[in-house]
């Protein structure tokens, strides 16, 4: 005889609802890895989407504070963050844990560069939440030959984008970066390609474009870690608010590019 089902009792368990996703294996999830750089808007975002897809293993990196211009689009900072001048990871660590109090999450207050040599290796899947090209470009060195898959995220105002990199498989982020980009490693810069290197203090962003980014960013993590390969993104996902049209970019491998041994090209 079928076990009863009184009514309610499916709505005590938190992952009810996934569990009926066919693909959706939470054990996986839990058990994965992930590093997610960048404490900013993109970054808060994404750490609380991944911990509400179920993922448990999290870490931090960012050493920067809040400030108050971080507010309308940062769902874990609120003013007394602010006004204290908090670290950011601080403040993002102590609000997931009361998101989700069996979520394992830490942070490290260094710079990516600086970081040893060992780290990024020590996650499944890392996650690039950042402003600036210099950490972007460290992160998908070092993934591609780590052969530790790559999600690198930004945002622009109503405009985003999100790459997947798969070691040996994809093109990598440097593929797609011109010289330009690479001169303007130090500056602030543009996720869609333009020279921002004059756009002072910072980029100019709002929430709802950090959502959308994010999100495709937490669900090709999902994709990732389930196995489901054949369903990423390959190339480049571009969002435009503004048109409010999302397009995947061809991006081909550049021959030129240091990151792929001559039996890659
Ligand atoms: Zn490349």
């Amino acid at each position: 005889m079928a076990e009863t089902v009184k009514p309610g009792d499916l709505d005590e368990d938190k992952y009810e609802r996934s569990k009926r996703l066919e693909w959706f294996d939470l054990d996986k999830i839990q058990r994965t890895r992930v590093l997610v750089v960048g404490g900013g808007a993109i970054g808060n975002e994404t750490v609380k989407n991944l911990i509400l897809a179920g993922f448990r293993k999290i870490t931090l990196v960012d050493m920067d504070r809040v400030v108050r211009s971080n507010l309308n689009r940062c769902i874990f900072f609120d003013e007394e963050d602010a006004e204290r001048r908090r670290l950011k990871v601080e403040a993002i660590v102590e609000k997931a844990r009361k998101l989700d109090k069996e979520v394992d999450i830490d942070y490290r207050t260094e710079m990516i560069q600086k970081l040893p040599e060992d780290f990024i290796p020590s996650y499944d899947l890392v996650l690039g939440c950042l402003d600036n090209v210099a950490a972007r470009l460290h992160l998908n060195a070092h993934c591609y030959r780590h052969g530790i898959p790559y999600v690198d995220a930004a945002t622009q105002g109503f405009v985003g984008k999100v790459q997947v990199v798969l070691p040996k498989e994809t093109p990598c982020l440097e593929c797609g970066m011109n010289k330009t980009h690479v001169k303007i490693m130090e500056e602030r810069f543009s996720c869609t390609g333009e020279d921002v290197t004059f756009h002072v203090p910072k980029m100019a962003a709002e929430i709802t474009t950090t959502s959308v980014v994010s999100a495709i960013q937490t669900r090709e993590s999902i994709k990732l870690v389930l196995g489901m390969e054949k369903e990423l993104i390959r190339n480049v996902f571009y969002y435009d608010g503004m048109r409010n049209v999302s397009e995947i970019l061809e991006l081909d491998r550049n021959p030129e590019c240091a990151h792929h041994p001559v039996s890659e090209k």
